[in-house]
């Protein structure tokens, strides 16, 4: 017998709307066994049935809902027709992504709770995130390799939310062959290298490939500063696309060394980039002082806030890095500002960007509004997954 999970009265509002998520609160009983990721019932408190999904025993989210009609199982041909249709999504994207790397399968804004997956030319790299996600992991890699047919499938559930869910770090082969220390991709105009073993997320931020192509409109002869460069996804691009000179500023010596290694690939000339190993909120502070000034300044920061608890210590974190990156950009020079933290809304952003903007005395324009791009969609029942947002800004 399935498990049933009744709700407590007045819970059943978002499962209605159709948002995946079941909250620990939410729930008056359970009937039933309660194994990780195993299918469960929703019941409301008047006793009709709602939807179905995955149970995470350990987790504050304890339901992943899947379906909301009666008549479909969660069994192994349907994660493959998910599958099925997140692929065919990605294909029929236009105009096409310009990349041999994109984002398969998008997590819930795929109907996939938990589960990421990229393509890096022929090889996959996935993220099982969930009790379910995990425990279904099998028909959907089956449904993948049908469909790519790719020369390996790689696992990097290495990531530390899955403590939440109990779950142990994994990474390693899960089909076909293990991926090489470096892959090449190409993007636009640019090739670069993925560590896709060793790297953050899956290897490489694919979720600012659209903004890369914005920054290379805009590189043209500039002087341009890339912090928080990583592996140098805005710095080659800009490279590529003209600028005379790029800085970047990380704090991680592996992610520099692999800037200049994604400048070599890109035949550009050594004496073009130059890398300051250290923390942003000083390296800027002290560019500033030496009176250095750029056409282009990119700041695309980790997550500052993991929850809305962490919210206003993030802002004060956004601003200082905003407002000291507009004291550094010269009049009529652009800033290209992201937050990737989900907690904080496109609108607060921007609040907390006016803020860095009058404390440094410069008048600034919006020239665009930037987001995640179109193989990272966001669910309408699931708005929380529009994480990445930034503004192309005009500083007078
Ligand atoms: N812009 C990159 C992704 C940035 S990820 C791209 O498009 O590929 C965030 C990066 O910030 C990581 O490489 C991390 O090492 C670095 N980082 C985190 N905190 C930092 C700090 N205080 N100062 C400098 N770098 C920092």
């Amino acid at each position: 017998m399935t498990t049933k999970i009744f709700l407590k009265p007045g819970r059943d509002r978002s499962a209605l709307r159709r948002h995946p998520w079941i909250f620990e609160g939410a729930i008056q009983k359970i009937e039933g066994a309660k194994r990780p990721g195993e299918v469960v019932e929703i019941i409301d408190a008047k006793g009709r049935w709602l939807a179905r999904g995955t149970f995470s025993p350990r987790s504050q989210i304890a339901v992943r809902l899947l379906s909301w009609d009666p008549s479909e199982a969660i069994d192994p041909a349907f994660f493959r027709s998910r599958v099925r249709q997140a692929v065919l999504g990605r294909d029929l994207i236009r105009p096409p992504i310009g990349s041999s790397a994109r984002r398969l399968i998008h997590a819930e804004a795929d109907g996939l709770p938990g589960t990421i997956v990229d393509q890096y030319g022929n090889y996959l790299v996935c993220q099982f995130l969930t009790a379910g996600a995990e425990r279904w992991q099998e028909p959907l890699v089956a449904e993948l390799k049908s469909q790519l047919s790719p020369t390996g499938i790689y696992e990097r559930s290495d990531v530390t939310v899955r403590q939440k869910e109990g779950l142990h770090p994994v990474s390693g082969p899960i089909e076909g062959s293990e991926p090489p220390g470096l892959l090449e991709i190409e993007e636009g105009p640019c090739r670069f290298a993925v560590d896709v073993r060793n790297g953050h997320k899956t290897g490489f931020y694919l979720d600012q490939r659209d903004n890369r192509a914005r920054v290379r409109d805009y590189a043209a002869s500039a002087d341009v500063l890339d912090c928080f460069s990583y592996t140098g996804g805005f710095a080659v691009s800009a490279l590529v696309a003209g600028a005379s000179k790029v800085t970047c500023v990380d704090v991680s010596s592996d992610a520099l060394e692999l800037v200049k290694y994604n400048a070599g690939l890109n035949h550009i000339a050594e004496d073009r980039l130059e890398t300051i190993r250290g923390d942003v909120f000083n390296t800027l502070r002290s560019l500033r002082d030496s009176g250095k000034e750029f056409d282009v300044v990119v700041l695309d920061p980790p997550k500052f806030a993991e929850t809305k608890n962490q919210l206003e210590r993030a802002a004060r974190g956004y601003k200082d890095i905003n407002l000291f990156a507009m004291k550094n950009i010269r009049t009529g020079g652009v800033l290209f500002t992201f937050s990737c933290s989900g907690a904080m809304d496109p609108l607060l952003f921007q609040k907390v960007v006016a803020g860095a903007a009058q404390d440094a005395g410069r008048q600034v324009q919006i020239l665009g509004r930037l987001n995640q791009p179109a193989d990272h969609p966001v669910a309408l029942s699931f708005p929380e997954g529009h994480y990445l947002k930034g503004l192309l800004c005009r500083v007078w």
